[in-house]
């Protein structure tokens, strides 16, 4: 059985999907492990150290060929994948919503491919679960941007010289990537407050130390989907919820907004108004902007300077702590990984009655087969 590692090609992208402990492991299953050359550089991983973990470094472009199974973090092409086995799992976070084209490119080679972030969020899944380790990351790394942007402190100082106020951080969208913001926040020492419309979130919130912002009317108390996401507001709901965050914005110092809903654009939470309103010094950090931005005027990639407040939009924010993120990753693919290997045989034996390859596999037998993606499932 035979591992590829892939090079990622987006000069966006510094994760990588295996790190030197995931690779002794991939190992101790019966797998040959290869890695394309510089594939961990970014991530702080040297091609040596995965020699030393027991992988074969091969030159970009060459890893997938004869491979039974293909890591990557984004989807690759069906170029990258010439001469994979038929039938080979290819695993990444796939990212398949709108990208139905480059899906049948890659059904065209005979591969499964899973997309990780399609993992259902059961406790079984729970150590797969890309969606969580990613968030929580970019959640803590919003706040540490923040605070690059923000020319001031963030804990209330006593000093001799005077006393510099604690910043006020409002975090808007209370999954993992908020609760994360919220708490790194509060460890820097500022006044945190939060808002979500899933009425669940706020004892969460609260046992963070934080504050909970939100209309309780009644629609909120039922704003939740079974699957535990959020839903889509009333236009009323939304009115009365956009009143109350634009008096409470106007006196914030950061803002992060973490807001999606599955399968939607991200709903924009932060107006054009709602930003002139802020201090300029005030920072903004969008981390839905890959999913076209919960601030108005977010520009994906850049710092935009509106009447003096920075909106920071980059991309990828899990990735600017690329090695931490890989290694999260790395772990995530490991544990899925194991789930479609005979072990005794030590080769790919993809169980198609398992929930998990159910939810996670966008092609097969050179179709797509998601049902949420054209495919019919079988
Ligand atoms: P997400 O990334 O889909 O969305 C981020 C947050 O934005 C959510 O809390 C959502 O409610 C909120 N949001 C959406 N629209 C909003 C609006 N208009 N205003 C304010 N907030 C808005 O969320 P996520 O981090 O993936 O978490 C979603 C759910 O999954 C949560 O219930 C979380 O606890 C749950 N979860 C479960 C598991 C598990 O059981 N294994 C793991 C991770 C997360």
């Amino acid at each position: 059985m035979r591992i590829a590692v892939l090079a990622e090609t987006d000069a966006n992208e510094a994760r990588v999907a295996a790190t030197p402990e995931t690779v002794k492991k991939l190992k101790a299953l019966g797998a040959d492990i290869v890695i394309e050359e510089g594939a961990g550089e970014e991530s702080g991983i040297l091609d040596a150290e995965y020699k030393a973990a027991g992988a074969d470094i091969v030159a970009v472009g060459k890893a997938a060929t004869k491979a039974d199974v293909v890591f990557s973090v984004r989807r690759p092409t069906a170029a990258q994948l010439k001469g994979i086995n038929d039938g080979a799992a290819v695993i990444a976070i796939a990212d398949p919503y709108g990208n139905e084209a480059e899906l049948k490119t890659i059904a065209g080679t005979d591969a499964v491919l899973f997309a990780m972030e399609l993992m259902p969020r059961i406790t079984r899944a729970q150590v797969m679960d890309v969606l969580s380790s990613q968030a929580n990351l970019a959640g803590y790394r919003a706040v540490i941007d923040a605070s690059a942007e923000y020319g001031r402190a963030f804990p209330m100082m006593m000093t001799a010289a005077g006393t510099i106020p604690a910043a006020r951080v409002f975090v808007m969208g209370v999954g993992v990537a908020g609760l994360q913001a919220i708490a790194t926040a509060r460890r820097l020492g500022a006044i945190v407050t939060a808002t979500d419309v899933r009425p669940a979130t706020k004892e969460q919130v609260e046992s963070l130390g934080a504050k909970f912002i939100a209309v309780e009317n009644e629609e909120f108390k039922q704003a939740e989907t079974s699957g535990g996401y959020a839903k889509e507001m009333s236009t009323d709901y939304k009115k009365q919820q956009a009143e109350l965050v634009a008096a409470h914005i106007a006196k914030q110092d950061v803002v992060i907004t973490t807001a999606l809903i599955p399968g939607r654009a991200a709903p924009v939470l932060v107006t054009s108004a709602m930003i002139k309103s802020m201090k300029p010094g005030s920072v903004i950090v969008d981390l839905a902007v890959e999913r076209g931005g919960n601030v108005e005027g977010v520009k994906l990639g850049k710092i935009a300077d509106v009447n003096g407040v920075k909106i920071v939009g980059h991309a990828n924010v899990a990735g600017r702590l690329a090695a931490s993120a890989s290694a999260l990753y790395a772990k995530n693919l490991l544990a899925f990984v194991e789930t479609l290997i005979d072990k005794e045989k030590k080769a790919l034996a993809i169980n198609w009655e398992d929930e998990l390859v159910k939810a996670t596999a966008l092609t097969r037998g050179g179709a797509i087969v998601h049902p949420n993606f054209g495919g019919k499932a079988e």
